[in-house]
């Protein structure tokens, strides 16, 4: 049954870091907003089924270690993940109530004539708003030659929910979500393979950090394969030696000119994300999408239809909860204040593996590309007190402090353009470095700036003073 149309200032699609943050933004200004998940909880990805409960499993290396694992504790760290989501989906729907949001639960379509209906189950709302807001994100990526079957062929989501660990799990990608999960199996007992496409891991283009990255990851026990390219998985039926039938998946892919097979439990797919965009009516209703499925919008995340906007995954650009979020309070400015002087500019970039990388702004050889004469700064964490005093141990032997800061700057002013962290508390380190490239400080300003000793953010400290 179709109930009665509803007049909003603002409609927004997704409950998602873009589209919960822009309700209450606006919603803080005085509009009158609808907000349309489909999902029972708020949060989206970020919450249920990506940042958050990854980094709840990769916090578990404090609760536990994997010589002394159960499945009990795996429980355990499983019912702890599904607690601090239920507690901070809740905090989200406290937000939406203080902020006067009308919450729909169902499924938005958009409409021709500008309208939306939202659909769950037997029930249809119609709902109409000056302007809407389109958040729907994004999905997991599949192989066109191996699409998930959800049991040996796995999704990230299906990865943050195993009930035991694989006694061999390959993960395809070595990008952000491939390693963070291969190191959250790997605490929990698995023998991890990375097989990544590209020369190196993570998406780095700085060589060196890229091999000390990898060097780091490997001797913490991960097994990671570069220039790998996969070209099957098949699930076959084996016999073990003693004669008792099993079923495994196995990777063949090509490695170094040769073609080499990986045996696993179970295959994690993490090459990436698509775009939420299908079946909801946008391309019918005048909304232009681009040849991968993203909305295209401008600069001020006007779509092709008018009074239309987008944010988020389902936008170009990287794919990031902290990136949505920016661009709601961007967006949610320059709604209510035409002039607003806001912008989205340096969006900075983290792994969560120990030790964890984080990146801002240009990398050296970015800046090169682009033709820009740079001078760099590095210092090394095995130089760093507090680094050293933290470093922790791996099968009993003590383990450096792995890493380095690298700051990039212009040659000739040495304004900051760039930094990448790897090592301890990277993704913490980060927010200075971000602030540092967006302000547009120079190497001598932050050469002059007192900081605490004996602390991490002095190896930043120490790569600029390098630099003047
Ligand atoms: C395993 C994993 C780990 C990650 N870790 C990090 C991290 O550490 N840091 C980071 O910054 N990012 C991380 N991300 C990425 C991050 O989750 C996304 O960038 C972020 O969630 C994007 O926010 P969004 O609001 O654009 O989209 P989403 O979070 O995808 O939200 C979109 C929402 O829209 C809803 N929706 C879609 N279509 C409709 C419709 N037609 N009607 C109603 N509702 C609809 C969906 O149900 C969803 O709830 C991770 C992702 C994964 C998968």
């Amino acid at each position: 049954m179709m109930e009665p149309v509803t007049n909003f200032d603002l409609a927004i699609v997704g409950g998602g870091p873009a589209g919960y943050v822009a309700a209450a933004e606006a919603g803080k200004a005085g509009l009158k907003v609808a907000l349309i998940e489909q999902d029972k909880n708020l949060g989206g990805t970020c919450l249920n089924r990506g940042c958050i409960p990854s980094k709840v499993l990769l916090e578990a290396r404090d609760f536990m270690r994997p010589a002394f694992y159960e499945e009990s504790t795996l429980a355990w760290q499983m019912s702890r993940k599904e607690a601090i989501i239920a507690k901070l989906a809740e905090g989200i729907n406290q937000l939406m109530l203080s902020r006067g949001i009308t919450i729909f639960t169902g499924r938005a379509f958009l409409q021709k004539d500008g309208s939306l209906l939202c659909k769950n189950g037997d029930n249809t709302e119609q709902i109409s708003a000056d302007k809407i807001i389109l958040a729907p994100g994004s999905k997991e990526a599949e192989l066109p030659f191996a699409p998930f079957d959800h049991r040996y062929i796995v999704s990230s989501t299906d990865a943050l929910s195993f009930g035991k660990a694989p006694h061999k799990l390959v993960i395809i990608g070595g990008g952000a979500i491939g390693l963070e999960l291969g190191r959250v199996w790997q605490f929990f007992g698995s023998q991890v393979t990375i097989l990544e496409m590209l020369p190196q891991i993570a998406g780095l283009d700085d060589k060196q950090i890229a091999v000390l990255f990898e060097r780091a990851l490997k001797k913490r026990g991960l097994d990671i394969y570069t220039g790998a390219k996969v070209l099957k998985i098949a699930v076959r039926r084996e016999t073990t030696a003693m004669g008792e039938g099993y079923e495994a998946a196995f990777v063949q892919c090509e490695l170094s000119g040769e073609v080499t097979e990986f045996l696993a439990d179970k295959v994690l797919v993490a090459v990436g994300r698509r775009p939420n965009t299908t079946d909801m009516g946008l391309i019918e209703a005048g909304v232009q999408l681009d040849e991968r499925g993203y909305i295209v919008v401008d600069e001020n995340y006007a779509t092709t239809k008018a009074g239309i906007y987008a944010i988020g995954d389902a936008i170009k650009g990287p794919m990031l909860a902290h990136k949505a979020e920016t661009e709601a309070r961007v967006l949610i400015a320059k709604l209510i204040n035409k002039n607003a002087k806001v912008q989205v500019s340096n969006i900075p970039a983290v792994i969560y593996t120990e030790p964890e990388l984080a990146t801002v702004g240009l990398s050296e050889a970015k800046a090169k590309k682009l033709g820009l004469k740079t001078v760099c700064g590095k210092s090394y964490f095995a130089a760093n007190g507090r680094a050293q005093s933290m470093m922790g141990l791996q099968n009993g032997q003590p383990l450096a402090a792995d890493g380095l800061v690298k700051v990039v700057t212009k040659a000739e002013t040495k304004e900051i353009i760039g930094v990448q962290i790897f090592g301890p508390h990277a993704s913490e380190l980060i927010a200075e470095a971000t602030i540092l490239v967006d302000k547009k400080m120079t190497a001598h300003e932050v050469k002059y700036t007192c900081h605490a000793h004996p602390t991490l953010a002095e190896a930043l400290h120490d790569a600029c003073e390098n630099i003047v």
